[in-house]
């Protein structure tokens, strides 16, 4: 690693820039680079994130070692462009400790602000700014967050009442008074010093008076907190990886609560929710950054559009607005305009949406921080084409600008149109993340999260939320606060998590003691339904009726660009007409997996199928499959006129008999009165059936091997569906696989009965249909024999589910014993079964069509395996020359992204 541990940045002058984001983090690179374009930003120093690992490797005491020059020479930077001096009581210089990872963790990690502070420093504070009521709440505000998080006083029960928070309802009550700013300076010193108490009492350490002490303490606890428990599952939702590290971004504070002339807010370049083009955000005027965020305050509108808006949704009148909620626009026009100016500035410069912090200091407007804003799925496509339209982007760009996986948030269903108007609207709050929401209501976050697993789904109402809430949010359908802006953390992390998300609704009154929710008079207890409307920030009783989305506008275009540059088409994993229909509306170009097994699940069709497993001669069978027959062919005559013209690979019988035999006495005797035959008879079938190992059993194309009558039945069925299809003018295009081949034999046989029963039937009916026999390949042998099976097979599908299952030596179904345990010992980074092992099973793939394709050299290859519609695993089948992937319909999009993405990046 590099000897430089410390990177400085101030006035226009930056030593790290943009691209640095790795070593500085997104905060630290982005400060750098800002300097770089002029924007202005407070001077300050950013610690490596390679620091963040050498600390958890080499231990606290030797890492202060490792960085105390560099840090002591960066903060006499910081004095020497702010004019002041750490500690210094005639002239302080206050900074902020934050942190910074690569990738942005809203709210995650720890933040300490006004470092630098003691007893004597805050006299000289007051005197310097005249402000004594300005110094002391500084000053309180900086013991209390140094308590919490420093010296680890904030409570691990989130039930459980901050002490500093307690003292302070304290002070108020002796008083009288409600609110924070109703204090007096005298009760401001009070506060400190019942605070200090606190921590002597709880810690035994006393508050620490030496600024480099303290700023020590803050680095080490920015460190500290990239292990603490929410910031680790943040990481696991997101993905991110442990060794990445957080950087520590040290600089110099600038005061937003220095009274009327000062403000501290929060923006964006284009609405984070829905994508459009307009500037939006909040501010307060003489208030520091958490009080924004915190939902404490009511924070309001920077734009004048955006404030007529919420007065609206607030039921506020004009009079109101303009007295006590103005936008920043009306209240500070010079300095809206030059925000105005800068935002545009940064968006332009990073060509993307930008979430920026702004502070103005008496008239002086500071940036704290740009970022590329978390958005929504349906924003990401909005912002992506919008930006592209602009000339900002180029279609490659806008392609790779979209994460695959975050579509799925726009296959979701909507409210019906119908539906909603008839619903009852029980109040309004603001449209924080959008969607269309239904759900059983719960109040904390651990009862969303069992519920959810006991199958119910859940609307998550609070007053406001908090990071221990993420787990609950994430298992909730949407979320409800009482509190809360737009910008606040239950708006910013249900838009990361593409949740539906309604805040600040604030006619909601929440009773956690009695788990019920008042609204406008109207008691919703635990466990009612409620309905949450995240576009238009409306909150229904009962469910409302959703409806399918639909692929539209932006997300339209968007897709006719993944069809401009991919190579592999897409096709879907389907067994009925509608499954087909849906996933040719989403774009699929055909079926590439038709599972007919699940097709024998119904009435009567069961009882057909238990039949022809339970006969125990070749005649009883045949009687059974042409009871069958007729289903077959119309299930088949279904799905292949819905995919007209488009190719449907329809997989011959795979799983074990066992399945679906009746297991139970009541279906036992059914089957023993239905076929004319003992109980005892069936249940000694059903027991010779039972296998020690099924997954390695009687499945595949062992079973159409040793009952060919099965192989027959449905040729006959797929063929016969095709053929009067085509009488009807129809183009069906059908492809039988075969499943489970591991030697070619067993693929001859089969072929060799299919092309027999077609020939039969084509002469018979005096018309034939095109088709292609295909197998899968699914066994490790099959992949290491592809040059002998391709002389049979006409195309290979590959089966990545059993591949992996057979590669690895890992049940399929009992997988769940022991993955928790090997991804935490990181034994495994992630579950093959959902994320094609590219090392391994991948191998085998590309090794199968190297050799499939010496055989015949235009062989067609896809993927039906789970892993077709997983992005990465999307992305290695581009490499390794597959045709088509084939997933289920809702991912369609997803892996047609994927796909696009894997043609542009490999330019
Ligand atoms: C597979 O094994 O990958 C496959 C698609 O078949 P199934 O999941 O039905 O075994
Ligand atoms: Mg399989």
């Amino acid at each position: 690693m590099s000897e430089k541990r410390v990177y400085t940045f101030g006035n226009g002058k930056a030593e790290g820039k943009a691209d640095m984001r790795n070593l500085l983090g997104g905060k630290g690179a982005n400060l750098a680079e800002m300097n770089l374009i002029g924007v202005p930003v407070p001077p300050g120093f950013t610690i490596t994130t390679d620091v963040c690992n050498e600390y958890f490797e080499k231990g606290k005491e030797t890492v202060v070692g490792l960085l105390k020059a560099e840090v002591e020479s960066s903060v006499k930077h910081i004095e020497a462009l702010m004019n002041s001096k750490f500690g210094d009581p005639s002239n302080p210089l206050l900074v902020s400790v934050r942190s910074g990872a690569r990738a942005s963790m809203p709210g995650m990690m720890d933040t300490i602000l006004n470092l630098g502070l003691n007893d004597v420093v805050v006299e000289g504070l007051a005197k310097k700014t005249g402000n004594e009521r300005f110094a002391y709440d500084s000053y309180r505000r900086f013991v209390q967050m140094y308590g919490d998080v420093v010296l680890g006083m904030k409570p691990v029960n989130k039930e459980d009442i901050d002490p500093f928070e307690a003292i302070i309802q304290q002070v108020k009550a002796q008083r009288g008074i409600k609110l924070d700013n109703e204090m007096t300076v005298d009760e401001l010193k009070q506060l400190v010093t019942l605070f200090k108490n606190a921590i002597k009492e709880q810690t035994g350490q006393n508050f620490p008076d030496d600024p480099m002490e303290q700023l020590w303490g803050a680095v080490c606890a920015v460190f500290d907190s990239w292990m603490n428990e929410r910031a680790i599952l943040y990481r696991k939702m997101e993905g991110i990886p442990q060794e990445w590290g957080t950087a520590v971004t040290v600089m110099a504070m600038v005061f937003g609560n220095m009274g009327e002339t000062s403000a501290t807010g929060v923006c964006f370049s284009r609405d984070a929710a829905t994508g459009e083009n307009c500037f939006n955000g909040e501010y307060l005027i003489n208030a520091q950054g958490e009080d924004v965020v915190a939902g404490i305050r009511t924070p309001q509108q920077i734009t004048k559009e955006g404030s007529l808006r919420w007065a609206k949704q607030q039921n506020v009148d004009e009079e109101t607005r303009r007295k006590k909620f103005p936008s920043m626009e009306e209240a500070m026009p010079e300095l809206y305009a030059q925000l105005y100016a800068l935002q545009d500035k940064l968006e332009k410069h990073y060509h993307d949406m930008q979430d920026m912090e702004f502070t103005v200091q008496e008239g002086k407007l500071w940036f704290l921080q740009t970022r590329n804003g978390k958005r929504t799925g349906t924003a990401m496509v909005k912002i992506a084409m919008d930006l592209l339209h602009e000339g900002e982007i180029d279609e490659k760009t806008a392609l790779l600008r979209c994460e695959p996986n975050k579509l799925d948030e726009l296959l979701h269903p909507v409210f019906d149109k119908e539906a909603r108007a008839q619903a009852h609207v029980l109040t309004r709050g603001l449209p924080a993340s959008p969607g269309a929401a239904c759900g059983q209501v719960v109040f904390f976050a651990d009862d969303a999260t069992k519920w959810h697993e006991d199958g119910h789904q859940v609307i998550m109402v609070r007053i406001e939320t908090s990071p221990e809430d993420l787990a609950g949010m994430s298992a909730a359908e949407g979320i409800l606060t009482a509190r809360g802006g737009m910008t606040s953390h239950a708006a910013v992390v249900a838009r990361g998590m593409g949740k539906c998300c309604v805040s600040g609704a604030g006619a909601i009154m929440v009773d956690y003691k009695a788990r019920t929710v008042e609204i406008d008079g109207t008691i919703i207890r635990e466990g009612d339904y409620i309905s949450l409307n995240g576009s238009t920030g409306e909150v229904y009783a009962g469910e409302v009726k959703t409806r399918p989305a639909e692929v539209t506008g932006d997300f339209a275009e968007l897709m006719d660009l993944c069809k401009k540059y991919s190579k592999l088409v897409v096709r879907t994993n389907a067994d009925t007409p509608h499954d087909a229909e849906v996933a040719s509306n989403f774009g699929a170009v055909g079926i590439g997996l038709c599972r007919t097994e699940h097709m024998f699940f119904e009435n009567e069709k069961i009882k057909a199928m238990r039949e022809m497993i339970l006969a125990d001669s070749t005649e009883d069978r045949e009687k059974a499959l042409d009871k069958l027959l007729p289903y077959q062919k119309q299930d088949f005559y279904g799905i292949l006129k819905c995919m007209d013209g488009m190719p449907v690979n329809i997989r011959l019988l795979d799983p074990p008999l066992h399945e679906f035999v009746p297991h139970d006495l009541k279906g036992q005797e059914i089957m023993a009165q239905e076929m004319g035959v003992s109980v005892q008879f069936i249940q000694s079938r059903v027991s010779s059936l039972s296998e020690h190992n099924p997954m390695l059993g009687l499945r595949g194309c062992r079973l159409g091997n040793t009952f060919p009558e099965i192989t027959a039945m449905q040729t006959k069925a797929i063929l016969g569906a095709a053929i009067q299809l085509k009488k009807e003018g129809f183009n069906p295009m059908p492809e039988i696989m075969v499943p489970l081949v591991g030697i070619v034999n067993e693929l001859d046989i089969q072929e060799h009965i299919i092309r027999k029963t077609a020939d039969k039937l084509f002469k018979k009916e005096g018309v034939e249909v095109p088709f292609k026999v295909g197998t899968m390949i699914e066994i490790p042998r099959a992949a290491l024999t592809a040059d002998l099976i391709a002389q049979k097979a006409e195309y290979f599908s590959f089966g990545t589910n059993d591949l992996t299952q057979m590669t690895f030596g890992y049940s399929r179904d009992d997988i769940a014993s022991f993955l928790p345990s090997y991804l935490e010992k990181k034994i495994l980074d992630v579950d093959p079964f959902q994320v094609l092992d590219q090392k391994g099973v991948g191998q085998l793939i590309q090794m199968a069509v190297e050799k499939g394709r010496k055989t015949r050299k235009n062989l067609k290859c896809g993927i039906c395996g789970e892993h077709g519609g997983e992005p990465s695993s999307v992305k290695f089948c581009h490499h390794v020359g597959l045709n088509y992937v084939s997933c289920s319909p809702f991912r369609v999009p997803i892996a047609r992204l994927a796909a696009a993405q894997a043609a542009v990046e490999e330019k």
